[in-house]
């Protein structure tokens, strides 16, 4: 296929991507005690963009501390509530304001389209980032009923309520998919809720994260409130999740890198919340409106090159309208711009790193093996930069490594529903270890209602497929993950509630 053109950045982007980046913590920035560096590199070209420090354990140990300080000591956790909305507030407005230079930045480091972090970075940053400073303002327990104690002598009038305070120094570890948008997914709630952060981009994006850092210090949050740590997984990340200083881990990735984190945790018990993989169902039924269905099919299923964790992968089609279902799907799938994200015109970015290409080539590789029909796309292009297709497999089924595993690129696989009977529906859309998101495609109010109920994910659509709204819920059932993010039970993983019992 052909690929566009990379235009320039604006000169305030490069200026940010080639100026210095260290590490941020305790509101200072620092070397890496190892010196090491990471670098980063644009998918869509395959060249170093940036070097950034790399956290050793010993700079992690250093960023837990001035976490720790900062929350046994500091001010923030004394500090009023509202003082700490509008220091949001105020973060909300410095990222507002600097939209282009983080959407830029995203695009550069992950190679999505310019046209999807144009629109995300000022959702991200001023509604989610306001979302959350509101919720400071509005955390609160309960009074409670007490029965008197049945003693002789016990106090018999009495005061029972809860309280919910901060669990202390949150741990966060972001991935490479989504970086802003994470980053301020984690950061929002913890720091409503009075935690203070710890917070690991990852070493393929560190560069939003340590730009937000810089309007933390500017916006005025106080030492130690916010570090921002680049570095690898296997020591930045894996000193985080063992740290004994650290109460609450937060992490989003692989399901595999995921059972590592709560092994880590094992040695305090650190409370965790996780946010891994998916594979999720897209069920079109015999009366669906094929109109809306397809493009969102390929709306969402290429969506950051398919590299998004509630991608419709599992297309689940009656086949009363399968062959027409993969004919529009193919046309969309062919229609989308292959190109850098810079690209105002592209639609279907790289993959993030070769890497990335060649595990996503394999799982194209065993689709082939495996006896899919190959229908679209299927190689990686020869040329620089991760660029890979939009693919499309049908005639699956449930046994194949492409229908069970979670792929993470633009690999859509549909499989033929040849039942009638809802029940057998809601079997095939279950058959997985994950239970992100799914969605049901049908005009009929009992079907959509039937399946929806049926389908075990932490998302469900009804003629739609998204990732939810900042107000709902993100997380997922099995092994999906543990907790949500977004909405308002995203602060409870950061609240401890206190009982506060008084005899009077
Ligand atoms: P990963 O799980 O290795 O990386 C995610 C984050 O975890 C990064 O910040 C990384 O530095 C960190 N990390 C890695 N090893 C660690 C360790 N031992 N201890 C602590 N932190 C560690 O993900 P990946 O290898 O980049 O991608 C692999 C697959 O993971 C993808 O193909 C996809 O299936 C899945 N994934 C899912 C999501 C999601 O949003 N759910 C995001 C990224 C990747």
């Amino acid at each position: 296929p052909e690929v566009l053109d990379a235009p320039s950045m604006a000169a305030a982007t490069e200026q940010f991507i080639s100026g210095e980046h260290q590490l941020f913590i305790n509101n200072m920035w620092v070397d890496a005690s190892s010196n090491e560096m990471l670098n980063v590199i644009n998918p869509a070209s395959g060249e170093t963009i940036a070097t950034v420090s790399a956290a050793s354990a010993e700079d992690i140990d250093a960023a837990v501390n001035a976490a720790r300080q900062a929350f046994d000591h500091g001010p923030w956790r004394t500090m009023g509530a509202t003082a700490r909305a509008e220091l949001l507030l105020k973060l909300a407005d410095l990222v507002a304001a600097q939209g282009q230079t983080f959407a830029e930045t995203e695009v550069l480091c992950t190679g999505m389209p310019m046209a999807t972090a144009a629109a995300m970075a000022p959702i991200v940053a001023r509604d989610w980032l306001r979302y959350y400073a509101g919720w400071a303002t509005k955390i609160s327990g309960e009074t409670l009923a007490q029965d008197p104690l049945p003693f002789p002598g016990a106090a018999t009038e009495s005061f029972l309520m809860t309280r919910k305070e901060p669990v202390g120094v949150a741990a966060q570890i972001v991935p490479w998919n989504f970086p802003l948008g994470m980053t301020i997914m984690k950061l929002g709630p913890a720091l409503a809720a009075g935690c203070t952060v710890v917070l690991k981009p990852d070493e393929h994006t560190p560069l939003s994260a340590l730009l937000l850092a810089r309007l933390t210090k500017e916006a005025g949050f106080p030492d130690g409130v916010i570090n921002i740590v680049p570095g690898y997984g296997h020591v930045a990340g894996a000193a985080l999740a063992e740290h004994p200083l650290v109460d609450k881990i937060s992490f989003t990735g692989s399901t595999e890198v995921g059972r590592k984190i709560v092994d880590a945790c094992k040695g305090n018990l650190k409370k965790v919340t996780l946010e891994l993989g998916g594979k999720s169902p897209f069920i079109v039924m015999p009366d669906a409106d094929l109109t809306k269905a397809i493009p969102m099919a390929v709306m969402q299923g290429y969506f950051l090159q398919g590299q998004n964790c509630v991608c419709p992968s599992r297309m689940l089609v009656h086949h009363s309208i399968y062959d027409q279902f993969i004919e529009g799907v193919k046309a969309g799938a062919e229609s989308l711009m292959i190109g850098p994200g810079l690209n105002p015109e592209t639609t279907l970015g790289p993959l993030v790193s070769a890497r990335q290409l060649s595990r996503v080539q394999s799982y194209v590789d065993a689709g082939k093996a495996e006896g899919a029909e190959l229908i679209s796309g299927g190689a990686a292009l020869d040329r620089p930069g991760h660029f890979m297709p939009p693919t499309l497999f049908a005639g699956c089924n449930r046994e194949m490594k492409i229908v069970r595993e979670e792929i993470f690129g633009p690999v859509l696989t549909v499989t033929k529903l040849a039942t009638d009977d809802i029940a057998e529906v809601i079997d095939y859309a279950n058959d997985t270890v994950y239970g992100l998101n799914g969605s049901v495609w049908t005009e009929n109010i009992g079907t959509a209602m039937r399946i929806s109920s049926g389908v075990r994910s932490g998302i469900v659509g009804i003629n739609a497929h998204t990732m939810s709204d900042i107000h709902g819920g993100l997380g997922g059932y099995k092994q999906s993950g543990w907790g949500r993010e977004m909405g308002s039970e995203s602060l409870d993983a950061y609240l401890e509630t206190k009982t506060v019992i008084m005899h009077y």
